[in-house]
């Protein structure tokens, strides 16, 4: 209780402040009334520096970093520009997920020692939160890469937007069995399954690789993205 925030901690204060006899309630969470006072203070002072930060934000340094987004997307073309800010997503999220992997780890190895406290519960969920929140980002981002790289042969006429969109929903479990979530990862070498396919998408816990339909034959069956396409209808 006591790792909340202060503005958690207001706010769950008043919660309890409209139970009859709270002091008593309070009492026994080990919180003080002056306690209760003292966090309600700091939380609006909190609140209040947020605040400025937010105004200085908003005033001095948000309209520089829109002109230079202005002056950036004036250089480089809109598709160019859309591509790099993409794979720049695309690559942080990847990093994200990796490093909530490994906090993950670290919370399994907490729970099976006796000496640590609750608090790993909250954070285990919050981090398993943040990976399946995270891979959804990651899901929407490499849909649009593909199209965009892909977007000539489109226009060409050899395959359709419709088209993009039915391979990626081509069930994987027609491609590959799947087991408890799990699947062999197409992209590394291993023993045991970490390729987890949830929403038709693939995300490796091993390499932290990851794809969709599309990419998965492309990988598995050599195949170009039009082929993998078209293969997928
Ligand atoms: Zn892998």
């Amino acid at each position: 209780m006591k790792d909340l925030n202060t503005k958690q901690l207001k706010n769950i204060f008043h919660l309890i402040q409209s139970i009859p006899g709270y002091l008593r309630i309070l009492d026994l969470m080990g919180f003080s009334e002056e306690y209760l006072d003292f966090i309600t203070k700091l939380a609006d002072e909190e609140l209040e520096q947020i605040k400025k930060i937010e105004d200085h934000y908003n005033k001095e340094i948000k309209p520089q970093e829109l002109k230079s987004l202005k002056e950036f997307r004036e250089e480089i073309g809109g598709d160019d520009m859309r591509m790099i800010y993409l794979k720049g997503r695309e690559e942080n999220i990847e990093s994200d997920i990796s490093g909530a992997d490994r906090h993950n780890k670290e919370m399994t190895e907490k729970f099976y020692n006796p000496k640590e406290n609750l608090s790993w519960l909250r954070l285990a969920i919050m981090s398993l939160w943040r990976v399946q929140e995270k891979i959804k980002q990651l899901k929407k981002i490499k849909g649009e890469l593909y199209y965009l790289e892909h977007k000539d042969e489109v226009k060409e006429g050899q395959i359709t937007d419709e088209m993009i969109q039915r391979a990626k929903k081509f069930p994987f479990e027609q491609l590959v069995e799947i087991k408890k979530g799990f699947i062999p990862c197409p992209f590394h070498n291993e023993a045991t399954a970490s390729f987890y396919i949830k929403n038709n998408f693939g995300y490796c816990f091993g390499c932290h690789a990851s794809t969709d339909t599309i990419g998965y034959i492309m990988q598995t069956q050599g195949l170009t993205f039009i082929e993998a396409v078209k293969r997928l209808q």
